[in-house]
């Protein structure tokens, strides 16, 4: 039975997006995490179901479903096995073309939607830079106005699907004065102004993190996104749903992490008898379980809020994001110790999941800055 805010509708579209992870994904998350790389052609698959584009209209090759649909998608994906190959797809559905759904003109959404919802063009959004993550204020990329657009230079740091992307949605200064002013968002196409290089990191290794430069860019009058100058209003208007979709794919990698452990535990034998003959160890089990359920309820909540309130639920979602990202991390390390040895074995997959699950708290918004907005939601 479906679980609200989801209907049995969402529970229908929530099988035939597993039965694709599970086919067409999980069987080859080890092979592209050891390539650090997936190809691009999994766009090209996840578009064939309709799964680039399912809260889009239909006019624009969309599903014309709403969040919960995608939210569905966020929560699956998790079980595809590769946190890289989930960032990079929901950094393409969830972060870089919603704003260009939103703020986009109807040429806009033309060249770079409709190719985005086709897997055709691979979208990412670029505001992070060496110098400033948590404080966008501090954005120093600029934008000078030039014959026919403007030349855009600076640097990016740490963008998701940076080196593989065809556009990048990216902010750039376009006036002198600072902090939150005078930003605005650009369309940029692929070019030799731009050039990206890939980061190792710790975990999503199949998903390509990258460093970006921004060496006289060109980018055309008709690719400012939005209004001059107002590009701070950008940046702010799709954080809520970017942070319930990390609380949704936390839930989902949680799941499955204690899925994973409660059956290896149960074949798993020391002295005589199953792993779960130990109390210790089922007391961690009830645990993981436990906060297994506790985050999908809060995340559910701030899901029901997020679409009855069109979107104005920054406390309830700030707190799903603060809850589930520490506690999907804590979830990892449990299941870890409890398939002991084989926990490091990249075999087991669980040492991926508890990579993969590092980022959580830094992603999107830290913790320390959620408990920021929410002292000042809370007036503390
Ligand atoms: C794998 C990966 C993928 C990413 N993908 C993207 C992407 O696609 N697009 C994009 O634009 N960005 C992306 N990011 C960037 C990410 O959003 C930032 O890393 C994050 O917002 C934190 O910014 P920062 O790294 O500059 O840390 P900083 O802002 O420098 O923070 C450093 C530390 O200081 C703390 N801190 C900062 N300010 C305060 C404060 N006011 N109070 C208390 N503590 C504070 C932080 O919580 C943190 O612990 C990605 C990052 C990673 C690692």
């Amino acid at each position: 039975m479906a679980e609200p805010p989801f209907t049995d509708e969402h529970e229908l579209l929530r099988e035939s997006v597993r039965r694709f992870v599970l086919a067409e994904l999980a069987p080859h998350a080890s092979e592209w995490e050891a390539a650090r790389w997936f190809p691009d052609s999994v766009f090209g698959a996840f578009a064939q179901h309709g799964f680039l584009g399912l809260k889009y209209p239909e006019a624009y090759g969309g599903q014309g479903g709403d969040v919960l649909h995608e939210a569905v998608l966020a929560e699956e994906l998790a079980r595809c096995g590769s946190g890289g190959l989930a960032a990079g797809v929901g950094a393409h559905v969830n972060i870089a073309t919603p704003p260009i759904a939103k703020f986009g003109t109807e040429d806009q959404k033309q060249r770079y939607l409709v190719p985005a919802i086709a897997g055709e063009k691979i979208a990412a959004l670029a505001i992070t830079e060496p110098d400033a993550g948590s404080d966008v204020a501090g954005l120093k990329m600029h934008a000078r106005r030039v014959d026919g657009g403007w030349l855009l230079n600076g640097s990016k740091m740490f963008i998701t699907n940076g080196v593989r992307a065809h556009v990048w949605v990216t902010a750039a200064r376009t006036t002198s004065e600072g902090g939150h002013h005078g930003l605005s968002f650009f369309l940029v196409d692929r070019q030799d102004g731009v050039s990206a290089s890939k980061i190792d990191k710790l975990g999503w290794h199949a998903s390509d993190t990258a460093l970006m430069s921004f060496d006289d860019a060109f980018v055309p009058e008709e690719n400012l996104l939005g209004r001059e100058n107002e590009g701070f209003y950008l940046i702010m208007a799709n954080f809520q749903w970017e942070r319930l979709v990390m609380a949704l794919g936390a839930v989902g990698a949680m799941q499955v992490a204690y899925d994973k452990t409660v059956a290896f535990a149960r074949q798993r034998n020391a002295f005589g008898r199953p792993l779960t003959g130990f109390q210790a160890l089922r007391h961690k089990l009830a645990d993981v379980a436990t906060t297994v359920h506790t985050s999908r309820v809060v995340t559910y909540d701030a899901l029901r809020r997020f679409v009855t309130t069109d979107g104005d639920a920054v406390k309830e979602v700030t707190m799903a994001k603060l809850a589930t990202q520490r506690a999907c991390f804590d979830v990892m390390d449990t299941c870890l110790q409890i398939h002991g040895g084989a926990g490091s074995m990249e075999e087991y997959e669980i040492e991926r999941m508890a990579r993969d699950a590092r980022l959580g708290p830094i992603g999107g918004g830290t913790d320390e800055i959620m408990r920021e907005i929410l002292a000042k939601v809370l007036a503390l």
